[in-house]
Order: structure tokens, then sequence, then C-alpha cells
């Protein structure tokens, strides 16, 4: 079950896929955090792209895809995945056709003022990875992962300037991909602007039926 997750940064795209991927048994790929990675070892690649992501650019299509490339051909990839991150350009979407093929496409459609709002109380596990928020989702502990006991800690590239650069990159970039995810695969919309903390937010169970759907007819 191959998926791509779209929305702008703080859509929630890591906070579901980290509630789906053990439901579906596939893994939660993050081209942003294959970037950290490479950052964290100190490749090459990783620090070249640095200075992209600390601007809120974008990462050049050379240094992306061979990254992405090797991370899909990974033994925990070959059934499927929750791909988040990429494709951000139509020209992405389209080497990401060549690929592997698509067989759905789940969108999250966040405003401006939510983002701001979100990113800038996100806090995220360095062990785990796990999301919080510290005015909506707080751990248990102040700076502890509840999950993992892990320290938490704010990502570089949230800051406001940033954070508003990232929000309106993606705006930019999202009609072409819509229509092109219109004609080619399943594209499903989903209003992302509830909290998940709210106990109204359907977005899970949402994200579920689609999913269930699939599967049911692979
Ligand atoms: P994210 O974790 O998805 O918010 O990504 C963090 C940063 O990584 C972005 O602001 C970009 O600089 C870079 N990045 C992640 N995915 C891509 C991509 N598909 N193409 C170009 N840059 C990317």
């Amino acid at each position: 079950m191959k998926i791509v997750l779209l929305g702008a940064p703080g859509a929630g795209k890591g906070t579901y896929a980290s509630r789906l991927k053990d439901t579906y048994n596939i893994p939660h790929i993050s081209t942003g955090d294959v970037l950290r990675e490479a950052i964290k070892n100190k490749t090459e690649a990783g620090l070249k792209a640095k200075i992209y992501m600390d601007k809120g650019d974008f990462v050049p299509d050379e240094i992306i895809i061979d990254l992405l490339k090797e991370r899909l051909n990974q033994d925990d990839a070959k059934t499927g995945m929750l791909l988040d991150g990429f494709p951000r350009t139509i020209e992405q979407a389209k080497i990401l056709d060549e690929i592997i093929g698509i067989k759905a496409v789940l969108k999250f459609d966040i405003n401006k003022d939510v983002v701001l709002r979100r990113l800038g109380g996100r806090l995220i596990c360095k062990g785990c990875g796990e999301i919080f928020n510290k005015h909506k989702l707080p751990p248990k502990q102040e700076g502890i992962c509840d999950l993992c006991e892990n320290q938490l800690h704010q990502r570089e590239d949230d800051t406001e300037e940033t954070i508003i650069k990232r929000y309106d990159l993606y705006q930019n970039q999202i009609s072409p991909l819509e229509e092109h995810y219109k004609k080619t695969n399943n594209l499903h919309t989903l209003d992302s602007n509830i909290d998940l903390s709210d106990p109204e937010c359907k977005v899970l169970e949402n994200c579920k039926i689609i999913l269930d759907n699939i599967k049911s007819k692979l």
C-alpha cells in the first residue's frame, strides 16, 4: 500500500502517519527526516541540504531524489509506505510516478494561522520522533516524551519567518500537484484545521476508512 501524504508543514502528516503505520504495517517515510538524519551523520548530501533547510527553501532535486531512492530500497518499504514530504513539486511527482506506483494520496488542508500556532508550539522527541505541542498536546512531564522518556526539542526551522516561507512555498506548488493526482490517482482531501486532541476530530477515523477501503481491494 503506497500512500502519499500531502499537506503544508504542520498539517499533521507526521502525526497521522505515526498513528497509521502500525495499523497498516508500513513505514512512515518522511523526506524531511531522511534529510535530518543525513545532517546528523554529516554526510556530504546532508551538509549541502542543511543550507537550504535552514532558510526554509527546497533542497535541490539531485540531492533529495538519491536519498529517497536509497530509503525506498530498504526492506521495510517493499510492501508500501506512508510517504510524507515528497513530492513537493510537479516535477517530483512525475519522478515519483517512475519510481513507484502510488495507490492513493491523502491531502491534509490547513489554514496559515493554525500552522503558525501548531508549529510555534511543536515539540519533537529526539528518540522516537513522537510529536507534542506545548499548548494543545503537552507531554505529561515538561520536556520529556511520554512514550520513550527521551528529551523533546524544537526544530531549528520552526521559527515564525521560516514557517511562513515553508507554508507559502507549499501553497505555490499545491494546485498543479492536486491536478496531477486528480488525474492519475485516488486523491482524498481531509480538513486538518481541527486538532487531533479535540474530541470532535475525525481525521484519523477518516484516514482509516480510506486506507481500509484501499486495503480491501489489494
Ligand atoms: P519537512 O520535515 O517535511 O517539513 O521538511 C523539512 C525541510 O526539508 C523542508 O523545508 C525542505 O527544506 C526539505 N525537504 C523535505 N522534503 C523535500 C522535498 N521533497 N524537496 C525539497 N526539499 C525537501
